[in-house]
């Protein structure tokens, strides 16, 4: 079982800007595979690279009603529409906030050969989608909620993460 380590935030690789990737092929589909175990493994909707510490601009994610998907050095070229909706976070374990987001959005990207596609994805697919892409550029769902609800968000965050880590301590 290849399951990779979930970084929490707020571990630094999740405030980077992560690097295209350049190198197609047999690995990259390995980590693309993995990341997906992991993915399901925690029961997430989505999964960016750099939540599993890895700098790179490569997501997955698996919408409830639809199918599996990967996507390498994905662009949002267009979107519209706007709407709130409630997120959470593998990187930001049992913390879920209203986050407002685009509910039809246009998506180049490249499969895990290097392929480009298009598509365009609306609500809950284009909510996933956007929540991983902004993982590619160092923000997480906080960051997109007004100062005092994030205030908030982070102060119960800082809770649970005492209690992961002393978790974690107890189990070593
Ligand atoms: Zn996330």
């Amino acid at each position: 079982m290849a399951k990779l380590k979930i970084h929490y935030y707020p571990d630094k690789v999740l405030a980077r800007r992560a690097e295209p990737v350049t190198v197609f092929g047999p690995e990259l589909e390995k980590l693309s595979k993995d990341m997906l175990e992991t993915m399901e493994a925690h029961e997430g909707v989505g999964l960016a690279a750099p939540q599993v510490g890895v700098s790179k601009r490569l997501l997955v994610l698996h919408e409830p009603d639809g199918e599996t998907m990967c996507l390498v050095n994905p662009v949002i070229e267009e979107s519209e529409g706007r709407e709130y909706g409630e997120e959470g976070c593998l990187s930001l374990p049992q913390m879920y906030a209203r986050v407002a987001r685009a509910t039809h959005i246009k998506v180049r990207a490249q499969d895990v050969l290097g392929t480009p596609f298009e598509f365009e994805a609306f609500d809950f697919l284009a909510r996933i989608i956007q929540h991983e892409c902004d993982h590619l550029e160092g923000v997480v769902f906080p960051d997109r909620l007004d100062v005092f609800t994030r205030e908030e968000v982070l102060e119960q965050y800082e809770i649970v993460r005492r209690r992961l880590t002393k978790g974690a301590r107890q189990r070593v």
